[in-house]
C-alpha cells in the first residue's frame, strides 16, 4: 500500500479534531482526520465523546426527559390534562440514537465539503524523519508536516468499582440505560452527575447522589451552588457532601455501597444502577507517543504551551487531553487556534472567558471570575442580581426560578463575571461572554436595548442593578 502525504494530520475527530481539520483544510491545506470510534455496526462515528456519549446524547435525554415532567406536573397549570402518562424508554433512547446518527453524518459530510480525508481506525506515531511524521492511519500509512492530536479523555474509574456498564456505569452506559431504574446511584455531584441523576429522577429513578466534597458544585459562584442545592433537593435529588466510599459490590442486579456520611456514620445504599462520574482522564492510548518522544505530564495529559505546542517541532495537542477546562468548545477553540497558527496567523482563546454550563432545571451558566475568587484575589467588586420572578417572560414561561447575577469591578465598572441560575441559562450566558470578550462594562449592558417580553431583560436588569437601579425589582 502507498505512504499518503498529507500537510496535516489529525488523529482524534471530537470537536478539537473534526473542527481543527475543516479550519486547516479552510486554509488551503491538504488534510486528513483520524478517528476510531464506532458505531453500533462498527462504521465510523466521527464527534468523539461528545457527539457520541457526551454533550449531545445527554442533550437529548435531558429534553425528553423534560418533556416528560412537564406533562407530568407543570401542563395541568396551562389547562392541560394528560391521562395515564407513559415513556416509553426504547423509544426516548432511540431518538438520542438517531439525534447522534445526525451529528455523526453530518461531520462525515463536513469532511466531503471540506476536501478533508477521513481515515477510520486508530491513528499512531511511527516515527519521524527530516521535519515529517510518519503515522499509522487505520490500515493505511501516512505522512505530514503538522499533526495535531486531540485523542480527547475517558472516564475515571473508581478502583473497587470498575465499568461493566450494566450494573455500574459510565456516561456511555447512563445514555443507554434500557428500563427507569427504582434507585439510582451517582458517585459525583459534578455536571455529569447532575446531568444524568436528573434525567432518570424525571423519569422516576428515586436518585442518591453521593460527593466527597464537603462544598456542593465548588466551581460555582457560591450564590448560584446555595440556591442550585435548595432547588435539586426540593425536586427529590438526595444529594449527600462529605462522603467517603469505603466499598462498592455487585450483586446479581443490584449495587450496594458503602460509605461514611458527614458524621462519620457508616452507611449502606443498594441500588439497581450505579453510575460513577467522578471526573475524566486524558486519554493517548494507542498514540505510541514513546515512538516520537513526545511528552505526557503525570496524569497522561499532553503536555503543551499556551499555544497548544507539544515538545515537537509541529505537533500540536487540543481539548480533553491537555491542560484547561474538559469542553468541548474548549477544545473547538483550540482546534480552530492552532490551524491559524499552522498558517501563520495569530489564533487565540481567551480562557478567561470560556463558558461553563449545566443543563439541569433550572439550568445553571457562567462566565468569568465567581464573588468567592473575587474575595480570594482582594478585588474591590460591585455586584448586582435579578431574580426572574421579577420577569415577565419568565412569569408567562411559568418558569420563575433564578436569578442574573453580575460582577463588576467597583472602580472601572468592567463586568468581571456573569452567573445565571434560571431558564435558558446556556443560551443567556452568550450575551455576557461577548460582553466580556469586548472588555465591557455592566453600564454598557444596562443601556442596551432588550427586547421585551424577553429573559434577557432579567440580564440587562442584573446590570443595572450593579448600579442599584433595577427598574422592575
Ligand atoms: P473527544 O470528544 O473525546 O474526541 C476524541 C476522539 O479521538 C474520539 O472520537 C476518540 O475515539 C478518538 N481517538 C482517541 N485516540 C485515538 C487514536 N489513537 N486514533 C484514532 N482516534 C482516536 N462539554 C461541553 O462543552 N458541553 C456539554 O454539554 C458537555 N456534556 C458532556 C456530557 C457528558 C456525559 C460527557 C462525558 C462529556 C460532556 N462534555 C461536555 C465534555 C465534552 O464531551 C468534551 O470536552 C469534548 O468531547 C472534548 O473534545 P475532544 O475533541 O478533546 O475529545
Amino acid at each position: 500500500m502507498s505512504t499518503k502525504n498529507f500537510d496535516v494530520v489529525v488523529i482524534g475527530g471530537g470537536p478539537g479534531g473534526y473542527i481543527a481539520a475543516i479550519r486547516a483544510a479552510q486554509l488551503g491545506y491538504n488534510v486528513a482526520c483520524v478517528d476510531e470510534w464506532k458505531n453500533e455496526k462498527g462504521g465510523p462515528a466521527p464527534g468523539g465523546t461528545c457527539t457520541n456519549v457526551g454533550c449531545i446524547p445527554s442533550k437529548a435525554l435531558l429534553q425528553s426527559s423534560e418533556h416528560f415532567e412537564h406533562a407530568g406536573h407543570h401542563f395541568a397549570d396551562h389547562g392541560i390534562s394528560l391521562d395515564n402518562l407513559k415513556i416509553d424508554i426504547a423509544k426516548m433512547v432511540g431518538r438520542k440514537d438517531q439525534v447522534v446518527k445526525q451529528n455523526n453524518d453530518g461531520i462525515l459530510y463536513l469532511f466531503k465539503k471540506n476536501k478533508v480525508t477521513f481515515f477510520h481506525g486508530r491513528g499512531s506515531f511511527v516515527g519521524a524523519k527530516d521535519g515529517v511524521y510518519e503515522l499509522k492511519a487505520g490500515d493505511e500509512t501516512v505522512t505530514a508536516k503538522h499533526v495535531i492530536l486531540a485523542t480527547g479523555s475517558n472516564a475515571r474509574q473508581l478502583p473497587g468499582a470498575e465499568f461493566d456498564e450494566e450494573l455500574i456505569l459510565s456516561n456511555d452506559g447512563a445514555l443507554r440505560i434500557p428500563a427507569v431504574p427504582k434507585k439510582l446511584g451517582v458517585i459525583g455531584s459534578g455536571v455529569i452527575g447532575l446531568e444524568m441523576g436528573s434525567v432518570w429522577r424525571r423519569l422516576g429513578s428515586e436518585v442518591t447522589i453521593l460527593e466527597a466534597m464537603p462544598a456542593f458544585l465548588g466551581a460555582a459562584d457560591e450564590g448560584v451552588a446555595k440556591e442550585a442545592a435548595k432547588i435539586f433537593k426540593k425536586q427529590g435529588l438526595d444529594i449527600q457532601l462529605s462522603v467517603k466510599i469505603s466499598k462498592v459490590t455487585k450483586g446479581k442486579s443490584d449495587v450496594t455501597i458503602t460509605y461514611t456520611d458527614a458524621k462519620g456514620a457508616e452507611q449502606t445504599l443498594v441500588v439497581d444502577k450505579l453510575i460513577v462520574s467522578i471526573g475524566r482522564v486524558p486519554n493517548t492510548i494507542g498514540l505510541n507517543p514513546e515512538a516520537v518522544g513526545l511528552t505526557l505530564d503525570e496524569r497522561g495529559a499532553i503536555v503543551v504551551d499556551e499555544e497548544c505546542k507539544t515538545n515537537l517541532p509541529n505537533v500540536w495537542a487540543v481539548g480533553d487531553v491537555v491542560r484547561g477546562p474538559m469542553l468541548a468548545h474548549k477544545a473547538e477553540e483550540e482546534g480552530v487556534a492552532v490551524a491559524e497558527r499552522i498558517a501563520g496567523q495569530h489564533g487565540h482563546v481567551n480562557f478567561n472567558t470560556i463558558p461553563w454550563v449545566i443543563y439541569t432545571s433550572p439550568e445553571i451558566a457562567w462566565v468569568g471570575k465567581t464573588e468567592q475568587q473575587l474575595k480570594a484575589e482582594g478585588v474591590a467588586y460591585k455586584a448586582g442580581q435579578f431574580p426572574f420572578l421579577a420577569n415577565g417572560r419568565a412569569r408567562a414561561l411559568g418558569d420563575t426560578t433564578g436569578f442574573v447575577k453580575f460582577l463588576a469591578d467597583a472602580k472601572t465598572d468592567e463586568i468581571l463575571g456573569v452567573h445565571i441560575i434560571g431558564p435558558f441559562a446556556s443560551e443567556l450566558i452568550s450575551e455576557a461572554v461577548v460582553a466580556m470578550e469586548f472588555k465591557a462594562s455592566a453600564e454598557d449592558i444596562a443601556r442596551i436595548c432588550h427586547a421585551h417580553p424577553s429573559l434577557s431583560e432579567a440580564t440587562k436588569e442584573a446590570a443595572l442593578a450593579v448600579d442599584k437601579r433595577t427598574l422592575n425589582f
